[in-house]
This record gives C-alpha cells, structure tokens and sequence, in this order.
C-alpha cells in the first residue's frame, strides 16, 4: 500500500529533500523488475500496467504492496479468469478447522527486537512505537469482533507466531512503502510475513484507527483477500481509469458482494489508502464472514 495522498506524498517529499541536501547528492534508485519477471507476474492476473513491479527485499512489490518472490511465483499457478466484481480472494486460504487462532507479534520500541541491527535512530530496524502497537491492537480487535472461524492474538515473542510484523527497510520506509504483505500458503497456513512502515504515526500523522486500517489491509491479504478494487486502481488510487486485466489466477469474487467498487464505500482493501479510517463495511463483512 503506498501513497497516502498528494499532501502527504509531498510533505514526504519535502522531508526527502531536505535529508538529501543535508547529507548528500540525491540517488536516482532504479526499482523496475526485469521485464521477464514482469510477464510472469502479468500471466498470473496481476495488474503490472497500472501497478509497475517494483523490486523489493528479496523479491518484487506487486499491486502496490503484495510480496512476491521467485519461489511463490513459480509456485502459483495459471487458470480462472480474473472476475470484474467487487471482493476478491485468493485461491488459497487459511485452513481455519473448527477454529484457528492466528498469532501475530511486532518488536516494541526499545524491546530490541527490531531488525537485529539495534537502533538507528528510528531507521527501518527498530521496533514499534506505542501508537503503531496500538494501531495493530485495534486492527486485530476489528478482526475479533466479526466472530469468525480465524481470530488474531498479538504475542509478545517472536518465536512459533504465526505472522511476525517487521519494519521494512529505512529505504523502503522513504520511498513511501507503506506495507507488504502475501498470501497462505498452499498448505493453509497465512502468510508468515507483514514487513510495515514504522513512520506512519510520526512521518504521516495517521491516527490510531488510519494505521489500524494499514495494518488490518496487510492481515487481509496474508488470510487470501486482494485488492477490491485491483481491475481499477483509479477507484481508491486515483487518476484515469484503467482496464481490469485478462486472465488469471487467484481472484475469486467472492458470493454476495456486490458488483463494483466504490472509494464511497470505503472497503478495507482497497488498493490506495488516504490515511483515513476505513473500519470494515456490510459489504467487507460479507465477505470475512463468507471465507471464515
Ligand atoms: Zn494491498
């Protein structure tokens, strides 16, 4: 999930700028993914037109915040067409049995943590600041509250946790990647991983409920949801709208959502976020308490 909106964007800017002069001459940094690996992505039904493929940890960012490596890619298969209605899945997801709960833990500031590199002076390797824990906290109590199979319990140790929230790079926290996330596995266990933003209190302003919806954005895609609006970005992203994409694999409308998505109705998956608080809506719940 990236750019939060064009003041945002630009008081990130601005703060970019004056770092570069303060330190040194701006780096022009090159993130485009090989074009093979971008026809790859592509033949699985991700939108790589609208969302360039950018590259990102050991892998590439995809639709803006979706972790992808070779391996997933390799592991993810071609077939269904790719539907043009609201609420996506993915052909994955979370075996919930008669009940699942889902473990999540993220580094606290000063806990040590972090990246394993100690303090950078509130760098990408740190742990989290008390507003993004409580942003996390609310975002799990969202989940809670629907009384799904799946439910989340923040632990305070990394260790046998079903996700594990790390900060992302100090250069990805700059170039304004806010979140990343995947998909379960094919085994149907979530994704393991949510690499988040720790400025979004201190950089961005976000209150409690705006990083709530960041964060429960990234658990949604790690228990199988995609965007809502991923067949056109220009719903929730703005600018001019965009064809959906051709054939696919892995989004699956999910049965009693409507059809189209709508920035009015403010769904938690959407792709671009402005900041702002978007607690689950009927349509979203529909949707959780049809997967789970
Ligand atoms: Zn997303």
């Amino acid at each position: 999930m990236r750019r939060i909106n064009n003041i945002l964007s630009l008081a990130l800017i601005a703060s970019i700028t004056l770092f570069s002069c303060s330190e040194q001459e701006p780096v022009v940094e090159d993130f485009s993914a090989p074009d093979d690996v971008v026809a790859q992505i592509a033949a699985l039904g991700f939108d790589v037109e609208n969302f360039p493929v950018e590259t990102f940890e050991n892998g590439y960012l995809v639709e803006r915040d979706i972790y992808l490596t070779d391996a997933t890619i390799a592991e993810m298969g071609r077939g269904n067409a790719v539907p043009s209605v609201e609420q996506y899945r993915t052909n994955n997801l979370v075996n919930a049995g008669g009940g699942r709960v889902i473990t999540i833990y993220a580094p606290e500031e000063g806990s040590g943590g972090g990246g394993g590199k100690g303090k950078k002076g509130g760098g990408g390797s740190g742990g989290y600041s008390p507003a993004m824990i409580a942003g996390l906290d609310e975002a799990i109590s969202r989940y809670n509250a629907e009384n799904l199979t799946i439910s989340f319990q923040r632990v305070t140790n990394s260790s046998g946790a079903d996700i594990v929230m790390t900060r992302l790079s100090k250069r990805d926290e700059r170039r304004g990647v806010l979140g990343s996330a995947g998909f379960p596995t094919n085994s149907g266990d979530p994704y393991g991983e949510i690499k988040m933003s720790g400025v979004l209190e201190s950089s961005y302003g976000l209150s409690t409920n705006g990083i709530a919806t960041i964060i429960a954005h990234e658990m949604g895609h790690c228990i199988g949801f995609r965007h809502t609006d991923y067949f056109d970005r220009s719903i929730s992203c703005g600018g001019g709208t965009s064809n959906e994409g051709d054939g696919g694999v892995g989004a699956i409308h999910i049965p009693g959502t409507p059809t189209g998505a709508s920035l009015s109705k403010q769904s938690w998956m959407l792709a671009c976020t402005d900041g702002s608080n978007r607690d689950f809506n009927n349509d979203d719940k529909t949707a959780l308490d049809y997967l789970y």
